[in-house]
């Protein structure tokens, strides 16, 4: 498995160790992690740190044209917000663990030019499922339902 989706499952794996919602991503630039993080939402009682936002948040300030060399993996499909952010910073490629349990605004994504490789992997699909079904109004309330 590619060695920057196996980071950002060590997040999510992470995130659920802590309580949280097993969601990792980490954004790399030039082959190297610039940013981690994890969904923390129950952990720090936050509405806006998914795991993209927090991954974002922890590679700190970077120049537009860093930004727009960066690829960040995230094991699930990013929602309106992680996309929004996705799009404001000029991020060209995202690679998705998987969109089977959750399907975010891929399709925005790629109208405006962003790369988007799904990979379908198996671990992202089993942390989510296994999450929803112990958790289901946790789940909920994280996409606004
Ligand atoms: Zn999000």
């Amino acid at each position: 498995m590619d060695e920057f989706l196996e980071a950002a499952i060590e997040e999510a794996k992470k995130g659920l160790s802590e309580g949280g919602i097993p969601i990792g991503s980490v954004i790399t630039y030039k082959g190297k992690i610039i940013g981690r993080g994890h969904n923390k939402r129950i952990q720090n009682g936050s509405v806006v740190l998914h795991g993209e936002m927090d991954a974002f948040e922890n590679a700190g300030r970077q120049p537009a044209n860093v930004y727009k060399a960066c690829t960040l993996y995230t094991t699930l499909s990013p929602c309106s917000m992680c996309s929004g952010a996705i799009l404001l910073y000029g991020i060209p490629k995202v690679v998705i663990g998987e969109n089977k349990t959750f399907l975010g605004d891929e399709a925005l994504l790629k109208s405006r030019g962003v790369t988007v490789e799904v990979v379908s992997n198996k671990v992202c699909i089993d942390l989510m499922e296994s999450f929803i079904s112990k958790n289901p109004e946790l789940w909920n309330e994280d996409i606004g339902e």
